[in-house]
């Protein structure tokens, strides 16, 4: 169910764009607008003119804002959103999105929604190749950062991995440490970069309930058929734990495959028992994905206990008017825009103009 981002083209309100003042580093756009276009020109109105006050700002540690959240609270829409204010590349930080394959399953943006901003580290690791491990993730996201504020763009971190964010961010990465695991410090007050993290935060019952009807929509997008797919009865190792084979959705219809040939309950034949493998799969599905909303959730309150500045955009009656359809219709993204985007906006407006 995404919800969020149903409502085409993408084009912020004057009421955002009257939100944004502009700073000598994101100078005023030209005539063609960043707003109206729903294509991503980064380079049209380059916040850093020359290349040597892109290395300046390498060295003292490049400006990144961090969008962080629970699996499903809006942090790709949020990314699209600013995108199209500050000429912005994403870099993806969810440890499943980083793999090859399965893009419903995993949930990832699709190039439509991208608006043609350029995303990176998003699906581009083969899975064959291994398990991205956190240290991987530091280098190729501290290449990925250097690159985009090289362009002169803002790099926005986004995905809901926290133990890859910290990973990328620290200062001094510990590979032997259980960041969150242990009594340890997860986050020392040194970071690598000049961050500004905004954490879009839904109340749990609420998210819970649009999480429930995701995992519904992306059936009905074709996830069973993405997994039916991916299934392999031959491998060695069936729901194995690494890598993508991690992905909720995988280990689950794993199961129900073993049992059943990769035909979806009502394709064919009555099986009461394949009806019933077929539910609990959904259910463990759906139950797993609450629980990870929860594991995340405690992870960015530990990150924020330990001293990380972040910045929360309560994104609950967005959402409640979302799920809730109806009246809701067209009211939830002016909620969005009003309680998430604009409050965002400004935040980040203000980090830019810090030296
Ligand atoms: P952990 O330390 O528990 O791995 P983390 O913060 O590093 O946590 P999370 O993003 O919370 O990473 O992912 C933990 C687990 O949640 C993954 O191993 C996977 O099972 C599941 N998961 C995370 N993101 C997705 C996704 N996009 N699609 C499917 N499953 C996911």
């Amino acid at each position: 169910m995404k919800l969020l981002f149903l409502n085409p083209p993408h084009s912020p309100s004057s009421k955002l764009q009257s939100l944004f003042s502009f700073h000598p580093l994101f100078p005023p756009p030209n005539n063609h607008g960043p707003i109206s276009s729903t294509h991503h020109k980064p380079t049209r109105w380059s916040p850093m003119a020359s290349s040597a006050a892109a290395h300046h700002r390498l060295r003292r540690g490049a400006k990144v804002v961090v969008i962080m959240g629970a699996t499903g609270c809006g942090k790709s829409r949020l990314s699209i959103d600013l995108a199209s204010l500050f000429p912005s590349e994403v870099i993806n930080s969810d440890k499943m999105q980083v793999y090859r394959g399965l893009d419903i399953t995993t949930n990832k943006i699709t190039p439509a929604e991208r608006h043609g901003v350029p995303h990176h580290l998003l699906g581009s690791f083969d899975p064959d190749d291994g398990e991205m491990s956190p240290s991987l993730f530091r280098s190729l996201g501290h290449a990925a950062i250097s690159g985009v504020a090289s362009r002169g763009n803002l790099p926005l971190l986004v995905g809901g991995s926290n133990s890859f964010i910290h990973a990328l961010l620290v200062e001094r990465f510990d590979l032997e440490t259980d960041v969150f695991g242990g009594l340890i410090s997860p986050a020392g007050p040194e970071l690598r970069y000049d961050c500004c993290f905004l954490w879009v935060d839904v109340s749990l019952p609420v998210l819970e309930d649009y999480l429930s009807k995701r995992v519904d929509d992306m059936l009905d997008a074709g996830m069973f058929e993405e997994l039916a797919q991916y299934y392999d009865p031959g491998r060695t190792d069936p729901g194995g734990r690494t890598g993508l084979r991690k992905a909720i959705g995988v280990p689950e219809f794993d199961r129900y495959f073993k049992k059943h040939l990769p035909r979806r309950v009502g394709q064919g034949g009555d099986d009461w028992a394949r009806e019933d493998a077929y539910e609990e799969a959904v259910r463990e599905i759906k139950e797993n994905t609450r629980l990870l909303a929860r594991r995340q959730v405690g992870k960015i309150l530990r990150l924020r206990s330990c001293g990380w500045e972040l910045r929360r955009l309560d994104a609950t009656e967005a959402f409640r008017l979302a799920v809730g359809g109806g009246g809701g219709g067209g009211r939830w993204r002016d909620v969005w825009e009003g309680q998430v985007v604009g409050p965002s906006v400004k935040i980040v407006n203000r980090f830019l103009q810090e030296k």
